[in-house]
């Protein structure tokens, strides 16, 4: 064991994720996690190429296949519910639209956490209130009282992240809105829903219906344009008011999904918007995930950006033999330009649900070679090196895998 202390805040994705690595490479992780318990919800999240690989070798392919979706594909709708255009889940080798690993996020969050939760300490509950750094480690004071130092910490803890905000700056000046909303929330599936999800759109707006692993729900899927967003993100109440008023009049199934917004036990709402910073670390602290280069839900990639960045950051710091400078160094070399090519995607979907108008840019064309290209890059333009010579435990405490991703 080399005996660092990592600090992670954020236990979703890429915190836990984070912690598995680490914990493989001999560090004593702790994970502060703000909300009281691992949180649930959010609209399914996929993984795809690199990300795939990066799964496989944390060991949790079979518990995450066995968590997936198994979505068949997507019909987009008419108004009457005709169908329009077939996605398959098959297409593009499994790494297309609807990927072949589909899993919810709080599914996979929970994954994750029942993999790491016997060999890390994990806090939830608490955060980071204060945190001063000199060159051997970190002072954190956590909102509960308690004092601790690290020798390292890591901000996962997304796109509103309050450690980013302390180290680096205000949150304008790294968080770009892309002028879309989306929210989610399950439903029960009084809609003959079977393994397809369906989307129907009007002018800029959309509604969706997504299959779950248990049939008898269906995740509800909104989008809506908003240049300016002012509702806080912690305040539910103000969104479901916001989402009712954005989306009066839409047809479709719309008014029987919106029905059940106040009985759904796991709302989630919030702006399209990406992270883009010069910089991800600052000396001792370090950005993951959302936090550092949130690509937003329009790009398909923010879970894979996660798991990548996880598996990287790790393993530079520990080759690096846990020198920020050049343990954070590696991994921002090694990621950036793969974060770029997934950036470039979320901000291109979005742009294509924009209403047309004298002053909206054309929506891009899809079809040409140079967008194939960037999907290549996006899904898999980033080394995973196998980082020979580097401690590596092995240690998995979940179930592990035995099935083969890329046959
Ligand atoms: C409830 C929820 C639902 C989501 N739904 C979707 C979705 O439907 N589709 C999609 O594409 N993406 C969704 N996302 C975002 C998606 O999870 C990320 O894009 C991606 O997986 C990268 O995850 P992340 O771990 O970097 O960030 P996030 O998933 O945003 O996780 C950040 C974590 O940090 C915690 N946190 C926040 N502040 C603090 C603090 N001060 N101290 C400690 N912990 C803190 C949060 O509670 C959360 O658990 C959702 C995120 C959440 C939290």
């Amino acid at each position: 064991m080399s005996g660092i202390r990592v600090l992670v805040a954020g236990a979703s994705i890429a915190g836990p994720a984070l912690a598995h690595w680490l914990r493989r490479r001999g560090a004593e992780v702790t994970v502060v996690e703000r909300a009281a318990e691992l949180r649930p919800g959010g609209q399914a999240v996929d993984a795809r190429g690199v990300a795939k690989e990066v799964i496989r070798r944390m060991g949790l392919d079979a518990a995450v296949r066995a968590a997936r979706t198994e979505t068949a594909g997507a019909h987009t709708v008419d108004v009457d519910g005709n169908v329009l255009e077939t996605y398959r889940a098959d297409d593009d080798g499994g790494d297309g639209f609807i990927a072949e690993i589909e899993i919810l996020r709080g599914d996979l969050s929970r994954v994750l956490y029942d993999d790491t939760r016997d060999g890390v300490e994990y806090v939830f509950g608490d955060r980071i209130a204060k945190l001063t750094q000199d060159v051997d480690g970190v002072d954190v004071v956590f909102a509960g009282g308690d004092r601790r130092r690290f020798e390292l910490v890591v901000g996962a803890d997304g796109l509103h992240s309050a450690l980013r905000a302390m180290v680096f700056g205000p949150r304008e000046r790294f968080v770009r809105h892309l002028g879309h909303v989306l929210a989610f929330y399950s439903v029960p599936n009084e809609f003959g829903l079977d393994r397809w999800l369906l989307e129907y759109q009007e002018s800029g707006r959309s509604a969706g219906l997504r299959p779950i692993q248990d049939a008898t729900r269906a995740m509800a899927m909104f989008c809506f344009p908003a240049i300016e967003f002012e509702v806080d993100y912690r305040d539910v109440a103000a969104q479901k008011r916001l989402l009712r008023e954005r989306m009066a009049g839409l047809g479709w199934l719309t008014p029987r999904i919106l029905a059940h917004l106040d009985d759904s036990p796991d709302f989630y709402l919030d702006q399209v918007a990406q992270v883009v910073m010069e910089r991800w670390s600052s000396g001792r602290v370090g950005l993951l995930g959302d936090a550092a280069f949130s690509s937003s839900p329009m790009s398909g990639q923010g879970t894979g950006l996660a798991l990548v960045g996880a598996y990287l950051l790790a393993g530079e710091l520990a080759a690096a033999g846990w020198d920020p400078e050049a343990g954070f160094g590696g991994y921002e070399r090694r990621m950036r330009s793969f974060v770029e090519a997934n950036q470039e995607i979320g901000r291109l979907h979005a742009r294509s649900r924009d209403v047309p108008g004298p002053d909206v840019e054309p929506s891009p064309d899809f079809e040409g070679e140079w967008f194939t290209e960037l999907i290549e890059r996006a899904i898999h333009g980033v080394e995973l090196p196998d980082y020979a010579g580097v401690p590596d435990s092995g240690a998995t405490a979940g179930p592990r895998g035995t099935l083969s991703v890329n046959p």
